[in-house]
């Protein structure tokens, strides 16, 4: 007997009792709205910018304050929104509170990033920002063909898994309805490798997501190794660059099935994914407005690379208005040839991660370290430096000089668990200035042994 009719019910009984029945109509919706016709979808972005504004200059402090533009201005949000200032992390850090709408939504949570660049940031986030999140990820899956109730294995961080700790009731029962299996990337090895193959081989899933440097190394080891792997109906990798090699690689593993680049970090959500037809990047423009601009702030022309500038119109707790994500990115010119008129984004630049090697030579994904450090106060930033084999530097910078003895007593907790994730290395704990490296651009793993010009 087949679990499909039964866990496609659980799916739906699912959203029907957390009130969301309408759920995957949201998700059909969506995708007819990206299919056109353009002038509709513009119109509906732009109703969604417009509203987004006006809230943000009524009930958010900062806004009230600093009133980029009059009220009037807001006929035409796609041009009023160039006249707010750009989001930084330092001004997220600076005005905290005052970025709060005084109308947020009763249930909200904080979220951080850091994930990707090693500078924690606080975030207020709310329960419509975290359905449209959920949907927009549903959307991109259905682009492969895939049906609620199958199999989807996700080949990505657990941190429950690396720092052993339990999962919650909750949690199992989504992952159940979902039909969702984990395998933990933050710790790989080949007997990890050939493990996840073993499973793979003996229970196919429909959908794989993944980080994409996970995906490239098991793809390459299944290749090397000769080890042919089930086809399914696509991969979706994230959390890293999808380069044309590592896709390549991953197609040829997995019998050339679609594999879909999907871009986006913690603190945004997915701001868009390639389709199965093409590379470049379609932004989700009902849920982001997105902006490339040059080092003077002008819109950058399509194929010229600039800053990318995310705007999330479903987050009215604290609005996120021209958020400097610190990715760099290019405008695709012309149509899709799969239909869809959503604007796209060549390859997005900027999501590099690098991991550390433990004693035994496990490789540790940076992103598992970075998850010890999402809560720790007044932590500005931080850097881990693999500078030997045996031998990794820990550095941390406060954001308040005068705390810095209090900020070493806070990593203590986050230290002893790094150092069980790199055992059989020195881990040593600096506490001060990070300088940035030589292309300016800051990097929050550094290993000198994988990567010889580190700076
Ligand atoms: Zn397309």
């Amino acid at each position: 007997m087949t679990l499909g009719p039964l866990r496609r019910a659980g799916f739906e009984s699912f959203y029907r009792i957390s009130g969301r029945s309408g759920f995957l109509g949201e998700v059909d919706r969506m995708d007819a709205a990206y299919r056109g016709p353009r002038a509709a979808l513009d119109a509906a972005a732009e109703e969604r910018l417009r509203a987004l504004l006006s809230h943000a200059l009524e009930t958010v402090p900062f806004y009230r304050q600093v009133r980029p533009v009059a009220s009037a201005d807001l006929a035409d949000p796609a041009a009023a929104v160039r006249a707010f200032p750009v989001m930084t992390k330092a001004v997220i850090r600076e005005q905290g509170l005052a970025l709060r709408s005084e109308r947020a939504e009763e249930r909200t949570h904080w979220n951080t990033s850091g994930g990707s660049t090693g500078e924690p940031v606080r975030l207020l986030q709310d329960r419509t920002m975290t359905r449209a999140v959920t949907e927009t990820k549903m959307l991109y899956m259905r682009w492969l063909g895939f049906e609620p109730g199958e199999r989807h294995l996700l080949i990505w961080g657990a941190p429950q898994q690396t720092f052993r700790e339990g999962i919650s009731l909750r949690e199992r029962v989504y992952r159940f309805l979902h039909h969702q299996q984990y395998l933990n990337c933050y710790e790989v090895s080949d007997g990890v490798l050939e493990g996840w193959i073993d499973e793979i081989r003996r229970r196919p899933p429909s959908v794989i997501e993944a980080y994409a440097d996970a995906m490239f190394d098991l793809s390459r080891y299944a290749l090397r190794h000769r080890r042919p792997l089930p086809r399914p109906r696509g991969i979706i990798t994230s959390a890293g660059v999808l380069t044309d090699e590592r896709r390549q690689a991953i197609q040829e593993a997995f019998g050339g099935c679609p594999v879909l680049n999907r871009y986006g970090s913690r603190e945004v959500g997915d701001v868009g994914c390639s389709c199965p037809a093409d590379t470049p990047i379609h932004v989700s423009e009902l849920m982001y407005f997105v902006e490339v601009v040059d080092a003077n702030g002008r819109p950058c022309a399509p194929g010229a690379e600039g800053d990318v500038l995310v705007t999330l119109l479903a987050n009215r707790s604290m609005p996120l208005i021209r958020y400097r994500i610190e990715d760099r990115a290019a405008w695709a010119d012309g149509e899709c040839s799969c239909g869809r008129v959503s604007r796209r984004l060549l390859t997005v630049f900027g999501r590099q991660s690098d991991f550390l090697v433990a004693g035994d030579g496990t490789r540790i994904n940076g992103t598992a370290l970075t998850t010890l450090l999402y809560w720790v106060p007044n932590l500005r930033r931080f850097q881990f430096r693999q500078v030997q084999r045996d031998r990794v530097r820990f550095l941390v910078e406060p954001e308040d000089p005068a705390g810095a003895e209090t900020l070493r007593a806070a990593m203590a907790a986050p230290l002893a668990k790094a150092r069980q994730l790199l055992r059989g290395t020195e881990i040593e704990l600096e506490v001060g200035p990070i300088a940035p490296s030589r292309s300016g651009k800051y990097r929050y793993i550094v290993n000198e042994l994988t990567d010889p010009g580190a700076p």
